[in-house]
């Protein structure tokens, strides 16, 4: 069975595959950086102020 990365879009293969759903261990890996960065957000309010702050400092530069 094939089946398409949800990371990269490439087309890999279901079986033998030990990082299914995807295409190899570093789409594997951006896929958990990204549920570990939203998990974050969620989490800590105290970061998303953190995150308006930066960006103020951005615009006033
Ligand atoms: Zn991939």
């Amino acid at each position: 069975m094939k089946i398409k990365c949800p990371i990269c879009k490439s087309t890999t293969t279901w079986e033998e595959n030990p990082f299914r759903p995807f295409c190899s261990e570093k789409c594997k890996l951006i896929d958990l950086g990204k549920w570990a960065s939203e998990e974050y957000r969620i989490e800590g309010e105290e970061a998303e102020e953190k995150d308006k702050e930066d960006g103020e400092t951005v615009k006033n530069q």
